[in-house]
């Protein structure tokens, strides 16, 4: 076993930001601790994944794992945006284009096993309480399990976190965690069986849709259960909320009174407890400094309208994992490696906030519910904004292109971003529809590259970077 007080990357948290980068450092051949404070399976939010997953999941070695598991599969995501209907039907963008609908407590803990397999050493029930820090450099993590909670210190070369919403180098230490005042929103939901979807989806697709004060989500599960939650701007949840005795009373209200929704659960059976969650879009102004790095909901989250929560914690896992690999073995500068972690990260956010901002705004006109998120477009803390095609953009693929190897060596995923065509997507949006809600392309930034080169994510023999030619080096 290894020594507890000697590894190379202790990890905070056992979510999928965890898991990927923990598995994929362990993969490179680091000795890692991931310290997970609950006991698995457990429950999480979250259910709705982009295809970029199946990329991730098949470099960390759980692919075959999450296909044995029999997870809904989704190909697509419909939005009923007021009178406007989207159809992103991800079959017609090529084959091989989809992802699972997943019930969290089950793909949670099968990444997480597969991350013992990939040889990770894994504690659960373990709280992270600190992060130890020798001047500005982490050291290691202070930590407690067991029934007397006994405190242990466990020294690393690198420590990650990827604490998820509880953050705890943001919240805890660093005090940088910004909350988007404009993307304030609260979200209420519960789990059905017997209800009747719509027709006229993609197979398995998440609904999102517009109802007076919100959205709903409608999310199907493989046990035939549907996921199905309301989301609304915090301050109209607690104008309304105070009205009823309990939350479920204000979630069935609010159901009553969304007539596009309602008829889908009528004669269905509300199986679960009602829960709800609010003030969830955030940003920490600095993801990474020496010796840590934050990942994950840690470091950002973003309103679930497009279901990517996911997609960026696992992304951000693939390339911080990249980076962790590179800068341990000596290959890059560790704060080199970190800033392209950093960087390509929010870019990854940017990007997804865009879209759901203009999102947002398309839907102002009806009852300006939603109309100072056009205000996120200003804030500069972001950095620049890239927006690409709407498809492309959601099922992750602009991410995986930006920083991976262009060269070939990388399959799968890259496969996928090739085969997705920017016309054919934009022709399920009409014309009118994508410039108000801003889908059009804006800008694409190129990554630095000085005179020694840029760099990017490979994952042959293993995830890692790797230098790209210098600008001049083909003259
Ligand atoms: C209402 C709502 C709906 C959503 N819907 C979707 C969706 O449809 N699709 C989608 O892709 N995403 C969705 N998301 C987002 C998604 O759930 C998250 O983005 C995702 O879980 C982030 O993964 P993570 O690994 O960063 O964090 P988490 O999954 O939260 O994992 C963090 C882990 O860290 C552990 N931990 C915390 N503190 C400590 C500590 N001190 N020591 C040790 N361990 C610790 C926790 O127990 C937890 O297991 C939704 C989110 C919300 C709020």
């Amino acid at each position: 076993m290894t020594s507890p007080t000697d590894v190379d990357v202790v990890v905070i948290g056992g979510g999928p930001a965890g898991t990927t980068v923990a598995s994929l450092a362990s993969r490179a051949g680091l000795r890692v601790l991931l310290l997970e404070r609950d006991t698995f399976p457990r429950y999480h939010i979250g259910e709705s994944l982009a295809p970029s997953a199946r990329k991730v999941l098949e470099l960390t070695g759980a692919l075959e794992r999450v296909y044995d598991a029999g997870f809904q599969q989704k190909h697509g995501t419909r939005f009923t945006w007021l009178v406007d209907e989207w159809l992103l039907d991800w079959e017609r963008l090529g084959t091989g284009i989809w992802s699972w609908q997943v019930d969290r407590a089950s793909y949670d803990e099968l990444n997480l096993r597969n991350a013992s397999e990939q040889g990770v050493e894994v504690v659960e029930a373990a709280r992270a309480r600190r992060v130890i820090f020798e001047g500005e450099r982490a050291t290691g993590v202070e930590w407690s399990s067991g029934a007397d909670d006994e405190l242990r210190l466990t020294s690393a070369r690198m420590v990650v976190d990827a604490s998820g919403r509880d953050g705890l180098l943001s919240v805890r230490h660093l005090r940088n965690r910004r909350h988007h005042p404009h993307l304030a929103n609260t979200a209420t939901w519960g789990y059905w069986t017997g209800a009747t979807l719509r027709d006229g989806a993609p197979r398995g697709a998440t609904t999102s849709e517009a109802a007076g004060h919100g959205w709903w989500w409608q999310i199907p599960l493989a046990d035939g259960r549907l996921s199905l939650g309301y989301v609304t701007p915090k301050t109209s949840f607690q104008d309304v909320r105070p009205n009823f005795e309990s939350l479920e009373a204000y979630y069935l209200d609010r159901l009553a009174d969304s007539p596009g929704v309602a008829p889908i659960v009528r004669g269905a059976e509300l199986v679960s407890d009602i829960r709800a969650e609010q003030d969830y879009s955030y940003v920490a102004d600095s993801f990474t400094g020496p010796g840590w790095a934050i990942s994950g909901d840690a470091a950002c989250f973003l309103d679930p309208l497009l279901s990517t929560g996911i997609h960026l914690a696992q992304y951000s896992g693939l390339t911080l994992a990249a980076a962790v690999v590179s800068a341990l073995q000596g290959d890059i500068p560790e704060d080199e490696a970190l800033a392209f972690y950093e960087l390509t990260y929010r870019r990854a956010y940017s990007r997804l906030m865009v879209l759901t901002t203009r999102l947002y705004a398309a839907y102002a006109g009806q009852d300006n519910y939603f109309e100072h998120a056009e205000q996120l477009l200003d804030n500069s803390a972001l950095g620049p904004l890239p927006v690409g095609n709407l498809s492309e953009i959601v099922t992750g693929a602009s991410d995986l292109r930006e920083v991976q190897d262009t060269s070939g060596r990388v399959d799968g995923a890259v496969l996928m971003a090739q085969a997705i065509d920017a016309q054919r997507t934009a022709d399920e949006v009409s014309p009118e529809n994508a410039l108000r809600a801003g889908f059009s392309p804006l800008r694409n930034l190129e990554l630095p590259a000085d005179e020694e080169g840029g760099l990017r994510l490979i994952t042959t023999p293993y995830v890692r970077l790797s230098r790209t030619e210098p600008p001049n080096a083909a003259a």
